[in-house]
């Protein structure tokens, strides 16, 4: 049992500049931990919703003041004096105190906080390293670190539109993070002095970091990502291959896809993306169709299956409910989990539990607004997640949860885990 003994809030800022939470907790016993809560721009529009103060006159509406007095009035009047034998205790008494569908009347971004500050605080107080509490929550042991999945190229949301797929990423084929990180710099290098010959362009970044030169078309973005590779020394499809965020949500108008010029039907959209898993070595394709186009993705996944995953993410939200539509009608093989799409650790934990029941894989994700905490690493290493993708290596908001890789691959000595056959 954990009593709740404090609560308390801070509005603090993002990597974006922009307000988000910061909650602490403090146990009956003493122990004490405070989390921040991420917040993304390319979102799902089945996310819980985050509470914004909407005050035009201060951060464009973006404020989190409302949040910060949910937790530290509503929330902390609530729940103080409590005992929680378990997290999903805690949670459910947060749904209860919310007591809406989509956590608009506390705010996800209020809720999340109080979830995580309480696992984080429960986790000291059991003196044990936060990975290790987090595989204790869903009754595991932590198997293996994940494969890294980073950002080179960005556009869509995270980078102005300038070519409407969101992000090219990089997945080493390293058997340790260790190696891993060294391998991405190289090839991260390398393109950036590619961005500069072809495109003049510097190597301005977008919002998780990954670079953003005037590709002329999504093509171009994936040839310049495997020359990088190839300019780096390694062997494309073999020490480094590719996966891609489609994000195609922010491009689909009125049932077509606004792709480099063209506005394909679902049919070619995934032609499309059939041939670019033929012509370049990608492993993975998150949200290749919309978060609404449910008719097409089993046929999307049918195309893909075997050669490369079908991630998603828009699409399933974290969301056990539309989880279970989506592997009722086939339509993917693995789940994104973004913890801040559901609101409490607990259901994001039943949305893991439905993906793995399925046979699917599970990348846990950052979020596009990150900050310096570091609580994502620990919980892709506790629930064994097969990649954790977190942005580029650059910004010290995505490199805390690098280096926290980098410490628990230390002290644990767990193997990185191996690609599905299906992909190597
Ligand atoms: C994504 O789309 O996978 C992502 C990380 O972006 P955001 O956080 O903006 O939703
Ligand atoms: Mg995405």
């Amino acid at each position: 049992m954990s009593t709740i003994g404090a609560l308390h809030a801070t509005e603090i800022l993002d990597s974006r500049g922009r307000p988000t939470v910061k909650v602490s907790c403090t146990l009956a016993g003493g122990a004490h931990a405070a989390v921040s809560v991420p917040s993304g721009a390319s979102t799902g529009r089945a996310e819980a919703r985050e509470l914004r103060d909407g005050d035009p006159a201060r951060y464009g509406g973006l404020g989190c003041r409302k949040a910060v007095a949910n937790v530290e009035t509503t929330i902390a009047t609530a729940l103080r004096g409590r005992a929680f034998a378990e997290q999903p205790a805690l949670d459910r008494a947060l749904l209860e105190l919310d007591g809406t569908a989509d956590k608009s009347r506390l705010g996800a971004n209020a809720m999340l906080g109080v979830s995580l500050a309480f696992a984080r605080a429960q986790a000291c107080e059991r003196g044990l390293p936060l990975y290790r509490h987090f595989a204790d929550l869903i009754g595991t042991q932590p198997l293996h670190l994940p494969r890294l999945t980073v950002n080179l190229f960005s556009g869509g949301k995270h980078a102005g539109g300038q070519v409407a797929i969101q992000d090219v990423l990089l997945v080493p084929g390293a058997a340790t993070i260790d190696d891993g990180l060294a391998a991405l710099y190289a090839v991260y290098q390398a393109a950036a002095a590619l961005s500069a010959e072809r495109y003049h362009a510097r190597a301005l970044t977008a919002d998780e970091g990954g670079l953003a030169p005037p590709f002329e078309d999504a093509q171009a973005m994936l040839a310049t990502a495997v020359d990088a590779i190839a300019r780096a020394g390694l062997r494309p499809g073999v020490e480094m291959s590719l996966a891609l965020d489609v994000a195609s949500s922010h491009f689909y108008r009125e049932s077509r896809y606004e792709l480099d010029g063209n506005a394909l039907s679902a049919g070619e959209m995934i032609a499309r993306i059939e041939d670019w898993v033929r012509r370049f070595p990608i492993v993975s394709v998150e949200d290749g169709l919309a978060e609404d186009d449910w008719e097409h993705w089993p046929e999307l996944h049918g195309a893909l299956h075997g050669r490369a995953l079908t991630l998603g993410d828009d699409l399933l939200c974290t969301n056990p409910a539309r989880i279970r539509r989506a592997v009722a009608e086939n339509c993917a093989d693995a789940l994104l989990l973004k913890v801040n799409q559901i609101g409490t650790l607990s259901e994001a934990a039943d949305a893991y539990a439905l993906a793995r029941a399925a046979g699917w894989r599970v990348t846990v994700s950052a979020r596009s607004g990150e900050t310096e905490d570091d609580w994502l690493a620990d919980l892709a290493v506790g629930w064994s997640a097969d990649q954790i993708k977190v942005g580029s290596i650059t910004h010290s908001e995505r490199l805390a949860k690098y280096n926290r890789l980098l410490e628990i691959e230390r002290e644990t000595r767990l193997p990185t885990v191996a690609w599905p056959s299906v992909v190597t």
